[in-house]
């Protein structure tokens, strides 16, 4: 999927500027007096989700499906997540995700929704759908997180499938790795791409995903970004909702996604408050070599996402009506190289 990724920037641009997306790209972002209000109430019937990356495309259609046989913004979530990954040829989420430098596929997620109730598994092993690990946390104990054996352990509980992850694919790529053990924890952004995703249903409730075999060929135990609520995603019911792709170090230390959700509180817009938390990083940090994207969805139905580098890019799936059909973008988000 990853290799497909910059063939649909062109066309992302083009479609981008149909739904009015990108086109305030010169103003002053980052400085509150240029911020609106904070997104108003959401409108009947009209349904949004967004996702990461291009294999967000065929994780909203999944969501909207979800949506369709009368499932809530939660399991249009979970099955935008479920179906990537299930996709043993994505080489960052689920099953086929390259594995840390031990050769073990570990993987994180998390689910929050419009209330505030979250769930979260993270270095778990061997259980193919860690977002629905995640969404039985949150539904189903007192704890929002459950790590490695522990989580494992508690899928095997649930009657959930236990089954090794790791891929012909993604064994081979570990060998060549090995050859030369090369372990810098940098973002590649041609073969990392967590999904996050962010959705609102008809009555208006919000809520967000995110599920990643993290950074390939990372420490044994290393844990992101993408598990941690704050960080990887958060979401408000009142305010909206954001997701983090990119090196999980730099999102944690800013805490990310919180920051979008509460510069959103503030009055920035969807788009406004992404582009802030990118700039939070590049001044804190060097970024030559490291990407984040942020991707976010106020109450209102406004999306926005920015990166701190090109290549970053979307997916937008919205029913701007409850009788018109879902409109299908993907929309490049790459304006952020400085
Ligand atoms: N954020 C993920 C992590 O640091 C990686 C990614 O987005 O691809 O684990």
């Amino acid at each position: 999927m990853a290799s497909t990724r910059r063939t649909f920037l062109a066309q992302a641009a083009a479609i981008a500027g149909t739904l009015g997306i990108g086109s305030r790209w010169n103003q002053a972002w980052s400085h509150p007096a240029n911020w609106g209000s904070k997104p108003g109430p959401a409108k009947e019937g009209t349904a949004v989700m967004t996702s990461t990356w291009n294999h967000g495309m065929l994780a909203n259609d999944a969501g909207f499906q979800a949506l369709d046989e009368g499932g809530s913004a939660l399991d249009m979530i979970e099955a935008g997540a479920r179906l990537v990954e299930a996709d043993a040829e994505g080489l960052s989420v689920g099953i086929g995700g390259l594995p840390d430098r031990d050769g073990h596929v570990t993987l994180d997620a998390c689910i929050m929704d419009h209330l505030g109730d979250a769930g979260s598994v993270c270095f778990v092993q061997n259980v193919a759908h860690p977002i629905s690990l995640a969404r039985n946390v949150m539904d189903r104990t007192p704890h929002v997180m459950l790590a490695g054996a522990g989580a494992e352990q508690y899928a095997r509980e649930l009657g959930m499938p236990v089954t090794p992850l790791l891929t012909e694919q993604a064994r081979l790529a570990w060998e060549r790795w090995r050859e030369t053990s090369n372990y810098q924890p940098v973002i590649n952004i041609e073969n990392h791409d967590t999904i996050g995703l962010l959705a609102m249903d008809d009555q208006g409730r919000l809520a967000g995903g995110c599920t990643t075999s993290g950074v390939a060929y990372k420490m044994h135990g290393r844990v992101g970004d993408s598990p941690i609520i704050g960080a990887g995603l958060y979401v408000d019911g009142a305010i909206g909702g954001a997701t983090a792709t990119g090196l999980g170090e730099a999102v944690m230390r800013t805490v990310g996604s919180f920051l979008v959700v509460e510069l959103m509180r503030q009055g920035a817009s969807a788009q406004e408050a992404c582009f802030e938390a990118v700039q939070r990083i590049i001044r804190s940090m060097p970024t030559e070599d490291l990407q984040v994207g942020y991707l976010a969805l106020g109450r209102d139905g406004q999306v926005g996402g920015h990166a701190i580098h090109g290549g970053f890019n979307y997916a937008l799936h919205q029913r701007t009506s409850a009788d018109t059909p879902i409109e299908s973008a993907l929309i490049d988000a790459s304006h952020g190289e400085h």
